[in-house]
């Protein structure tokens, strides 16, 4: 049987490729087998395309604690707010990571495609290449004018977290704390209002899952669209101040938005802890949830592959199929299953990307 289809809302292979500046995507291309992506694993587990993040990390060189999220040692991720990074850094970072996912889709096209309408999903699909949604996870990249959203969104960004977690000219990303409330910082700046009005008018979807409290409620109030997290959980079943809490889960389904599932195990288990042991059943568990307080319109997956520790059952994107199979083992149907994986993103999409 045919893998189901996935439609993801979140990975970090560019971080990965550009860590070993791979600019040619030669890890994802040769299938490697290193990391949770490449082209070869992501066929076999049915991935059809998604959200292709561009993080632009700290600007030290890499230290121990970058791999945090990635130890599978038992541990806590529980810090204190991370401080913010330099814009000169963060704009080359930003324009390499686009660059290596423009270079890839302009050379391989049979591959992966970059999309910009609803109309280039279905051409993607047609050709049988993943189909990419660039993504911004820290708008350090976009000064106080807004000049480079122009430029970032005629080289095809279609989404943009305005904040990773920690402070920019925008707004205060939420820190990571377990236990923890994302009600810790400040909301958005004005210069935040005014990108996400931009974001708005250009069709760019803003994406709230590294954003604390007052930054989410300030972005429902400015935004019209739906709201949405990429790659967020339910805080009333992992208490991270990275997941989202049912009042917030609430706000979002007002606003017919989406929340993708997080394989992080930090973010999916009740302890918080690192350990790659986190059964299926568990990922299943905030499924349930979000779709009680979300609805089966709702809820989609989020992985987090290439940036973060995940369950050992699914271990990488080819065992997407693990996951689809303990969905249907908890006695979800087949329509379910098919809007978490993939229709459920495509149908938000089609909301807020131009039609052609
Ligand atoms: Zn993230």
């Amino acid at each position: 049987m045919a893998a189901v289809a996935i439609f993801d809302g979140h990975n970090d292979l560019l971080l990965r490729l550009w860590k070993a500046r791979d600019f040619a995507a030669g890890a994802f291309l040769d299938s490697d087998g290193a990391g949770h992506i490449d082209l070869a694993r992501a066929r076999t587990g049915g991935l059809t395309g998604g959200f292709f993040a561009i993080y632009p990390p700290d600007d030290a060189p890499p230290r121990p604690e970058d791999a945090l999220n990635g130890q599978d040692d038992g541990g806590v991720v529980d810090h204190p707010p991370t401080g913010p990074i330099a814009p000169d850094h963060a704009r080359r970072a930003t324009l390499e990571m686009a660059a290596i996912l423009l270079r890839l889709a302009r050379t391989r096209p049979d591959a992966l495609r970059v999309c910009r309408t609803a109309a280039d999903i279905d051409a993607a699909e047609a050709a049988g290449a993943l189909a990419a949604i660039m993504h911004v996870e820290g708008a350090e990249a976009i000064g106080h004018d807004l000049q480079e959203l122009e430029t970032l969104h005629a080289a095809g960004l279609r989404s943009l977290g305005p904040v990773w977690s920690r402070p920019n000219i925008f707004a205060t990303g939420v820190p990571f704390r377990f236990p923890g409330d994302p009600d810790e910082g400040a909301g958005l700046t004005d210069a935040g209002r005014a990108l996400v009005r931009a974001c708005d008018d250009l069709g760019v979807m803003v994406d709230l899952s590294h954003m604390n409290a007052a930054g989410f409620r300030d972005v429902a109030r400015t935004s019209a669209r739906p709201l949405v997290a990429t790659h967020s959980n339910a805080h009333a079943l992992s208490p991270s101040s990275r997941n989202l809490t049912d009042a917030q889960l609430d706000a979002i389904a007002e606003r017919g938005g989406v929340v993708g599932l997080n394989f992080a195990v930090g973010f999916l288990r009740a302890d918080g802890r690192r350990l790659s042991d986190t059964p299926l059943e568990t990922m299943v568990r905030h499924l349930d949830h979000l779709l009680a307080r979300l609805g089966e319109g709702g809820v989609a997956l989020g992985s987090d592959f290439d940036g973060a520790l995940i369950p050992a059952a699914v271990r990488d994107v080819a065992g997407l199929p693990a996951l689809v199979a303990a969905m249907r083992a908890a006695g979800y149907g087949e329509r379910l299953v098919t809007r978490i994986c993939c229709d459920n993103w495509l149908d938000l999409l089609r909301r807020t990307l131009p039609a052609r």
